[in-house]
C-alpha cells in the first residue's frame, strides 16, 4: 500500500451551487440534505470516499454570504474556517450563471491565504451547448486562461469521476484515517434530524424561511411480536413563530404528513430498514439569536 493517498478536502462556493448534491453523489449516499433553497447546510460535514488508490474526505460547508443575523454569521465563519489544514479546495461554482463579484470574492479569499484550488463549474449540464465557450471564456476571464476547469454535472454523475482523479493528484501519501465501510462522519442523529429539516424546507419553500431547526428527541429500535424490527423515531420541528407552526402542520396535519412520508422514506434508506416516524411541532421564539439555543440544536462554533 506504499501509494495509498489520504487528505481532505473542502466543497466552497455561495449557497445554492450544487455542493450538497456533489457530496452525495461522490459518496453514492445520501448524506446530506440538498434543496432548491439556498443555505440548508447549516453544519460542516465529511463524507468519506473510499477506493484502492486511497482515502478521500471531503468537507461540505455553509456557502459564503453576508451575515444578516447571528446564524449567518455562523455559516460564513465555519466556511471560512474550514479551508485551513485542507489539502485542497474544490471551489464550487453555479455554471449556469455568468460569474461575478462574489466569485471573485472567493478567489481572492483563497489566494490571499494561499490555498491550492481546483475550479469545479457544476451544473454544466445547464448550460446550452451554444454558450458552453462563452461561459468558459467569462470563467477564464476571473481565473486566468492558465486555470483547468472541471466540467461537472453533480445531478446526472458527469465528470465526477474525473474530478475524483484530479484531487488524488493533490492529495500527500498517507494512511486509511477512516475504516472502509464509513462514509460520514456525523452522528446518526444529525443525518436524520436533517433529512426531516429538509422536507419542511422542500415542502413549505419561502414561506417557512430558516427559522426552523430539528431535534431528534428518541430513536428506538423495537421488536414486533412476530419477530420483525423496525426503528421508531420521534422527532420535533421547531420554529420560531406561532404562523410558521400553523403553516407545517397545514390543513388537518396535510402538511406534516407529507414531509413525514417524504422524510420516512429517505430514513429508510439511509438506517436500511422500516421506520415509524413521529413528529412534533414546537414554537420557540427567536431561537436562531439566542446562543444557548444555537448550541442545544446543534449549531456550535466551530475552530
Ligand atoms: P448547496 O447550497 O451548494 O449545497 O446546493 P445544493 O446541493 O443544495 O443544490 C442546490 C440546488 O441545485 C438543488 O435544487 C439541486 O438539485 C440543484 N443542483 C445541484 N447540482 C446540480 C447540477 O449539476 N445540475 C442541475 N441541473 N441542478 C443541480
Ligand atoms: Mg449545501
Amino acid at each position: 500500500m506504499d501509494n495509498y493517498k489520504s487528505g481532505f478536502v473542502t466543497l466552497l462556493g455561495r449557497p445554492n451551487v450544487g455542493k450538497s448534491t456533489l457530496l452525495n453523489k461522490l459518496i453514492g449516499e445520501k448524506i446530506t440534505i440538498t434543496s432548491p433553497v439556498a443555505q440548508t447546510t447549516r453544519n460542516k460535514l465529511k463524507g468519506i470516499l473510499s477506493t484502492k488508490k486511497g482515502q478521500i474526505i471531503f468537507v461540505d460547508t455553509p456557502g459564503v454570504h453576508k451575515p444578516h443575523h447571528l446564524l449567518g454569521e455562523r455559516l460564513v465563519h465555519n466556511a471560512k474556517s474550514s479551508i485551513h489544514g485542507v489539502d485542497i479546495v474544490l471551489l464550487i461554482l453555479d455554471s449556469n450563471e455568468i460569474p461575478g463579484r462574489g466569485d471573485k470574492y472567493i478567489k481572492d479569499f483563497l489566494l490571499a491565504n494561499e490555498k491550492d484550488y481546483l475550479v469545479v463549474l457544476n451544473k454544466w449540464d445547464l448550460v446550452r451547448k451554444e454558450m458552453k465557450n462563452l461561459r468558459l471564456n467569462q470563467y477564464e476571464e476571473i481565473f486566468g486562461k492558465n486555470k483547468d476547469f472541471l466540467l461537472v454535472s453533480a445531478i446526472n454523475g458527469d465528470g465526477c469521476l474525473k474530478l475524483i482523479e484530479t484531487v488524488f493528484e493533490f492529495l500527500p501519501r498517507g494512511p486509511m484515517l477512516y475504516e472502509e465501510d464509513i462514509i460520514c462522519d456525523q452522528p446518526i442523529n444529525t443525518l436524520l434530524s436533517d433529512l426531516v429539516r429538509e422536507q419542511v424546507l422542500k415542502n413549505t419553500r419561502e414561506e417557512v424561511p430558516h427559522s426552523v431547526a430539528v431535534n431528534i428527541e428518541k430513536i428506538k429500535e423495537i421488536k414486533r411480536n412476530n419477530g420483525k424490527e423496525f426503528t421508531a423515531i420521534l422527532a420535533t420541528i421547531i420554529v420560531e413563530r406561532m404562523s410558521q407552526k400553523g403553516i407545517i402542520i397545514g390543513k388537518k396535519g396535510s402538511m406534516l404528513k407529507n414531509i413525514g412520508k417524504s422524510a420516512r422514506s429517505n430514513m429508510k434508506n439511509l438506517i436500511d430498514g422500516p421506520i415509524h416516524l413521529e413528529l412534533f411541532v414546537k414554537v420557540v421564539p427567536n431561537w436562531r439569536k439566542k446562543e444557548s439555543k444555537l448550541v442545544e440544536f446543534g449549531y456550535e462554533e466551530e475552530f
